[in-house]
């Protein structure tokens, strides 16, 4: 039994549809008779959103939720940038990264950190066949310059990516010293709007001597998950969805890589944890059973 949400009535469920564009749940006579009307956020009886299947769309499965914000920092040096190409070179083609499945999500990578000839031969190094799109030379200080922000836009509305990455909050940001205050979530505004409903990470810098990220804590407050990159793992300090805690990892000293730490070194960690691990990191399925 359903509620419709315009004249409250419960009918049984084949009597109720849900509106394409506000998903409420509206009985087929209020339909039929123009009644429903569509509303920004919709009202629907407790009972009946906790039978709607959420199921949470992964890019990363179990690691990188297709909605919200992620503050990636760590010390500079640690391979986050390695790490964050790594991880669009792995969307774009929809291969799996670090193990973890992915969805095929073509990517915008917006880098403002490093000069083109140093980000080339990166690129050249991590992910020299990506097909994925990289905004070069994005001018510093860009988010405090509407008609750089609007550039900006019209350049990933061409490119439609379902990911983007902003290379760096220092370099982009309107002023350094801005990061210190509450003002900074207006920089972080403009990149929500630019990034208009994709999902979006953001690379940071540690505070010193520590795992938090730098600046004013809105930053933590305000982002969806949040990523420290240590030199044996990503740890997860803070995912809305997500279970795992931290992500163990070796780089490659030849080639500067990321990959998942073999799974023998893995005896230390808890029962669970490791089954989860040898289970094909089906982390998911792991969750729900
Ligand atoms: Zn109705
Ligand atoms: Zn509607």
């Amino acid at each position: 039994m359903l509620a419709c949400s315009e004249c409250t009535v419960v009918y049984a469920n084949s009597k109720v549809k849900r509106c394409g564009r506000c998903s409420a749940l509206v009985c087929q006579r209020c339909l039929d008779g123009s009644v429903h009307v569509c509303q920004p956020g919709r009202i629907i009886r407790i009972v009946d959103l906790v039978a709607e299947k959420t199921s949470v769309e992964w890019l990363v499965d179990g690691l990188l939720p297709n909605v919200g914000w992620t503050l990636f920092h760590g010390v500079q040096g640690y391979g986050k940038t390695t790490f964050a190409l790594q991880m669009c070179e792995a969307l774009q083609l929809g291969k799996t990264f670090m193990g973890r499945e992915t969805k095929q999500t073509d990517v915008l990578y917006v880098n403002a950190d490093s000069p083109v000839k140093e980000w080339q031969a990166m690129c050249a190094r991590i992910a020299p066949e990506c097909e994925g799109w990289t905004l070069v030379d994005a001018p510093e200080r860009a988010l405090g310059n509407p008609r750089y922000v609007e550039a900006i836009n019209t350049l990933k509305r061409r490119v439609k990516p379902g990911f983007i990455v902003f290379d760096s909050l220092y370099n982009l940001c309107s002023s350094p010293a801005r990061i210190n205050t509450g003002d900074i979530l207006l920089d972080i505004n403009q990149m929500k709007a630019i990034a208009s409903g994709v999902p979006w990470l953001l690379i940071h810098h540690p505070a010193k001597e520590s795992n938090r990220a730098s600046g004013h804590n809105s930053l933590e407050g305000n982002c969806s998950n949040e990523w420290s990159m240590l030199q044996t793992k990503l740890a997860i300090q803070k995912g809305r969805l997500v279970a795992d805690k931290e992500l163990l990892l070796v780089r490659s000293n030849e080639t500067g890589m990321w990959s998942m730490k073999p799974e023998r070194a893995l005896s230390a960690t808890v029962q669970g944890d490791r089954q989860s691990r040898t289970e094909g990191y089906n982390f998911m399925n792991h969750r729900l059973t």
